[in-house]
Order: structure tokens, then sequence, then C-alpha cells
């Protein structure tokens, strides 16, 4: 390939979306510029999971898989409990059928690591670049940051639920709206709770994964790093407003009162939960768009830009690093000279699939918070975690070169 034949990619944000968008674009040849409104990447959030899906992306990064497995969750399954402290069932993974190895630890950990891996692999990131506007016309596409014009092949918005990018691809402003639910979260060294008899449970024997279910509560405890660091979530019904902030602080009498009554194992987790760590969490969500992609086809959404997910899903960020997988094949596919086609694919292939893993959501977060309490017990099963083939398997790259082809013909065909 010739440097004028490179397709120049601009990534906007450097979230899970945009970092794998920008590496697996270097890997397919593109040249990528990423610009990310942070002055500087800090170890940001908490608990974060990626599936065998996304595993499998990573896996294909030189030195990442060994990176993570110093650092993420080695639990091996999940205890649910109901409220009241009945034990449900244990979901032991090593039961259930093999699609690839997953991931899950501190989302900021994770982040530098893969932040680190995309300057290496050669990635131009600039930070402390705010886009406040894009534009496209029938050859080039670009933003605007810091009174600056890039200006590329293509831009790729992948800048979060709150995208700006999401303007020029609707041609309106649509706000985000609450979900319903908020979530309190939090990740502190395990402390006493490695003593408590009611909680050594989970320190005691290495990293461990235990979930509370009550009505239209559930509460996820996991341990990490061979017990050592506690982390938690707690959703719950809050319609309040929708300031979603990775930084808002929560209060632990709030917590106090969506749990009380739970069992004293959470109460006993409650109170070891120091303050300053405790993030309050508003869900917010977006109805599915009709489109990701801009009127002239050089600007797509991907991420949280084009799709948030409920956390019950466990599949938001794993959705967000397959996009950037599949970009980057229906970009090298289409070549310098059809880009547009290269985003319309993208779409094509992407939608459905994202919209089902979307409902997984839904329908784990109703099962768990509508439960009939009193008789869980009598049918503990389906309250396990749904871990399906046809989401986990998925090797997105693999798919995108399989079905490019019949997806462009059915795109002309349509035209
Ligand atoms: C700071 C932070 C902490 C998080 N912590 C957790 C967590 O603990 N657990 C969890 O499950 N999920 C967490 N998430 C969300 C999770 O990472 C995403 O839902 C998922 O990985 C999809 O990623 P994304 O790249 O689409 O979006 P995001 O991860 O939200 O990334 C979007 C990126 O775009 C940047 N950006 C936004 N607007 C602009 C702009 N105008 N110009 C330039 N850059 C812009 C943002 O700064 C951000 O880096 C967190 C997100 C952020 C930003």
């Amino acid at each position: 390939m010739t440097v004028t034949d490179q397709i120049h990619i601009i990534v906007v944000g450097a979230g899970f979306a945009g970092l794998t968008a920008a590496i697996e674009g270097v890997r397919h040849g593109h040249k990528v510029t990423l610009l990310e409104s942070f002055p500087e990447v800090k170890a940001l959030g908490d608990i974060i999971s990626f599936g065998a899906n996304a595993g499998r992306i990573f896996q294909r990064w030189p030195g990442v898989e060994k990176q993570f497995d110093e650092i993420c969750i080695q639990s091996k399954g999940l205890l649910f409990k109901d409220y009241r402290g009945n034990n449900l069932i244990y979901q032991d993974w090593d039961k259930e059928p093999f699609y690839g190895k997953n991931f899950n630890g501190h989302r900021g950990e994770m982040h530098q690591i893969i932040y680190q891996h995309a300057i290496d692999v050669g990635v131009d990131i600039k930070l402390g670049c705010r886009v406040v506007d894009y534009f496209e016309d029938d050859k080039e596409a670009g933003v605007i940051a810091n009174g600056m014009r890039y200006t590329g092949d293509v831009v790729l918005a992948a800048d979060g639920v709150r995208s700006k990018g999401r303007e020029i691809v609707l041609g309106y402003e649509d706000k985000p709206k609450s979900s319903g639910y908020a979530i309190f979260r939090t990740w502190f060294p395990s402390g006493e709770l490695a003593t408590n008899p009611l909680t050594k449970f989970m320190c005691e024997n290495g990293d461990y994964h235990c979930g509370w279910l009550g009505p239209d509560i559930h509460f996820l405890a996991a341990t990490t790093k061979g017990g050592k660091d506690f982390s938690w979530v707690c959703t719950h019904k809050d319609d309040a407003d929708i300031e979603e902030s990775w930084s808002t602080p929560g209060k632990i009498e709030d917590v106090r009162k969506v749990l009380e009554g739970w069992e004293p194992a959470v109460q006993a987790i409650i109170d070891a939960t120091p303050s300053d760590y405790l993030v309050d969490w508003k869900l917010v969500y977006r109805d599915p768009v009709p489109t990701w992609v801009s009127p002239k086809a050089r600007i797509a959404l991907i991420g949280d830009a084009a799709h948030p997910f409920l956390p019950t899903s466990i599949q938001g960020a794993s959705q967000a690093m397959e996009d950037g997988a599949t970009i980057a094949v229906t970009l090298e596919l289409a070549g310098k000279s059809n880009v547009t086609q290269a985003l319309r694919a993208f779409e094509a292939i992407r939608y459905g699939r994202v919209r089902a893993a979307q409902l997984t959501g839904e329908s784990t977060r109703d099962k768990w918070h509508k439960a009939d309490f009193d008789n869980l017990l009598n049918s503990p099963e389906k309250i396990k975690l749904p871990r399906e083939e046809w989401l986990l398997a998925h090797d997105a790259e693999k798919h995108a070169y399989a079905v490019y082809e019949e997806t462009v013909a059915k795109l002309n065909a349509a035209a």
C-alpha cells in the first residue's frame, strides 16, 4: 500500500471504543489520529467486564493478555444470594460452555494498559482536545478542537453516552434520558472485610464474586488481587435526575436507605465502605437511533455514542470493542476510494447484533429485579447470568471478513 492509499481515520474519544478502533485501525494498515478531551489519562472508574467476544480482540494485541492476567479478577464463579441472606445458586464458570477468555477488572487499570498499547503501536493521540464540531463533504470529514481543524477520510465519534457526534449524524440534538435506575459504585482495599466472619468468604480464598438480589435492586460484590481489593455496585430505582458522571460522590446514608433490611453481610460491606470512594452514578440510557452514520457517510458513531448499554447486559464495553474491530476491517476491504461504503457496511453488519445484545441487559435486569422472591429458592436456575454462544463465541474481525461482500451487495440492491 502506498501512503496515498492509506486511509486516515480521525477517532474522537479514548474510551474502549475509540482505543479499539484506533489500535485495530493501525493493525489493518490505516493511519489514525485520536483526539481525547481529558488532558491526562487517570485510572478512573471501578469494575468493568469484557466478555469472551472482546477477550479475543485483546488477545490479538501483543503483550496485553499477560498484563491483564496480572490485574484481572480470577473468580471461578458467581454465588447468587437473596437479600435475606439465602444462598440461591452458584454459577460455576468451569461447568459452563467455554466460549473464550473473559477479562474483568478495574476499568482505570485496564484502560491504562490499552492506552499505552495504542501509543506503542503508533496511534497519534492528542490529549486535551475537546471536539466542539464535526464536518464532512464528499471528499473528507473532520472535527474542530482547540480552534484547529483536523481532517481525514473518515471520523469515528467514540465520544461516549453524551456524544457530540450524534448531532451531525442525526441532524438534531437528542438528550440522554434516565434509565429509571442509578448505581452506587465503589472500589477499596478489603481491609476489615477480610477478617469479618460475615464477609471473609469473599477474601480468604482469592477472588470471589457474589450477587445479592432483592425487589427492584441488585447488589454485586467482587474481590480481586487475590482478595485484597473489594468492589461493589448496587443498582436501584432512581429517576431523580440524569446527570451522569464517574465522579459524583455518593452518600453512605443513601445506600443504607436503599438496602434497609438486607442481610447482615451486606450491611457489613456498607459499614466498611469508605465514603470518599463512593460514586452515585445516575444510569443514562438512550433509545436506539435509526442510524449511526452521517448523511455523507464519512462520520460514524461507535461505542456508547451509538448504543449505550445497561450494565446488566455485561456487554457495553465488549460491543464498543466489536465496533472498532469491525470498522477497521470494512475500511480495509472497501479501500480509500470507497470509505462511505465501509461505514454503511459497518452499520449494517453491527446494528441487529448490537440491538439483540442491548436487550439482554433489560431481560437480565427484569428477571433479577422482578423475581418472585418468596419462591426463588424453588427455581434458582433461572436467575443465572445468560452466557449465550451467539454473543460470546462471536469473532467480530472474522465475521466482518466473512460477511462484507454479501452485506455490500444487499446495500447496493436496496439503494
Ligand atoms: C472516566 C470513565 C470511567 C468509567 N468507568 C466505568 C466503570 O467503572 N465501569 C463500567 O462498566 N463502565 C465505566 N465507564 C463506561 C465504559 O467505559 C463505557 O460504557 C464502555 O467502555 C464503552 O466505551 P466508550 O469508549 O464508547 O465510551 P467512554 O468510555 O465513555 O469513552 C468516551 C471517551 O470520549 C471522550 N470524549 C467525550 N466527549 C469528547 C469530546 N467532545 N472530544 C474529545 N473527547 C471526548 C471522553 O472523555 C471519554 O474518554 C467509564 C467511562 C468513563 C469515561
